[in-house]
């Protein structure tokens, strides 16, 4: 494949597999490196960084972006389905290295029952090395974006994540400041999953293994803990869950006005900032207990739908 390095203000190319290793029963993390990871930089820290991965499609190869401008996303879309292989949503969990030599890891999540794998998952699970993808990850000195953690002044911290939001979190931890002061919860499928992971001494980080509870359900019982609440669980009809639900201080999946300020001052949660990313549904209970039930203005929270239960995801 042609290097689309001189043309778009982004990497758009291919990298390969140059370590696997299994971390847990339900994390397998992979470093990826290549010749075009040279140029990936943003400005200042990685925090949740997002990147895309295309894997390649059910006969092994991976689609050619050889010569495309701007316009890639609508030329990738054009490919027939069943030949430009799964675009998915990832998190640069750390850099290694620098120059030709810069490595990126991505902790993925292995989903692998059957009727809920997908694409990701189920190439995370085989990854070998010199296995191959396409990146498309920011570039030294461009504007990409694709970084929602933005606490401004907030005084403490509230990070909230099922295992997919995970290796985002534990990216956030290691860049805050030491005077970063809060609380990160992270739920996972099961107790083998808990890691040692590093932060500032004044944020607590507490591991909730589900070992076979609901989905969602003891980040619930854990923010109502915390928060002091007894507002009543909300329960929410699966109908209304967004896959793409998205709603952050400068941006509204639902079309909510995010300019106009909200009238929510005075309360216990001023100077609180929340970042909940996981599972939509289970993010829009927690939307909804935060916002509607807590009367946190929407400006001091970061709600991601990073999966939907039932939905493959689209890119
Ligand atoms: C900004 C962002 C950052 C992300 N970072 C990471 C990351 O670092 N690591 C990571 O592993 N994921 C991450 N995700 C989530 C990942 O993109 C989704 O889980 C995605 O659905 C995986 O693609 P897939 O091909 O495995 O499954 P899909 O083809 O999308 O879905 C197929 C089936 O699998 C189910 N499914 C998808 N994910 C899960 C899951 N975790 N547990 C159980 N069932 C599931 C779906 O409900 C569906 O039924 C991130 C998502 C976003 C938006």
């Amino acid at each position: 494949m042609t290097s689309t390095q001189d043309v778009l203000p982004l990497i758009l190319d291919e990298v390969e597999v140059t370590a696997v290793e299994r971390l847990s029963p339900s994390f397998v993390r992979v470093e990826l490196g290549g010749p075009a990871l040279a140029e990936f930089g943003v400005d200042g820290p990685l925090y949740d960084q997002r990147i895309k991965l295309v894997f390649p499609n059910d006969e092994g190869r991976l689609p050619s972006f050889e010569g495309v401008d701007d316009s890639w996303w609508d030329t990738w879309l054009q490919i027939p389905e069943s030949e430009r292989g799964h675009m998915r949503t990832y998190t640069v969990r750390a850099v290694r290295g620098a120059g030709p030599d810069t490595r990126l890891v991505v902790d993925f999540v292995l989903h692998l029952e059957p009727g809920s794998t997908g694409p990701g998952a189920t190439w995370a699970a085989r990854a070998n090395q010199s296995d191959r993808l396409i990146i498309v990850a920011p570039r030294k000195g461009m504007k990409y974006g694709g970084i929602e953690f933005d606490p401004g002044t907030a005084r403490e911290l509230l990070l909230v994540a099922d295992e997919t939001a995970v290796p985002a979190v534990c990216s956030i931890l290691e860049d805050l400041p030491a005077r970063a002061r809060g609380a990160a919860l992270l739920e996972v499928p099961e107790s083998a999953d808990v890691r040692e992971q590093s932060g500032p001494a004044g944020v607590d980080v507490v591991w909730l293994p589900r070992d076979g509870a609901p989905l969602g359900s003891l980040l619930d019982a854990e923010v109502r803990r915390r928060l002091g609440t007894t507002v009543e669980p909300v329960r929410v009809d699966e109908a209304e869950v967004d896959p793409d639900l998205w709603e952050t201080p400068t941006y509204s999946s639902s079309g909510e006005d995010v300019d106009t300020p909200v009238a929510t001052v005075g309360h216990d949660l001023d100077g609180l900032y929340a970042w909940i990313a996981g599972e939509s549904a289970v993010v829009t209970s927690m939307r909804r207990l935060l916002v509607n039930g807590l009367g946190m203005d929407r400006r001091q929270v970061a709600f991601m739908g990073y999966w939907r239960r039932g939905v493959a995801m689209r890119s």
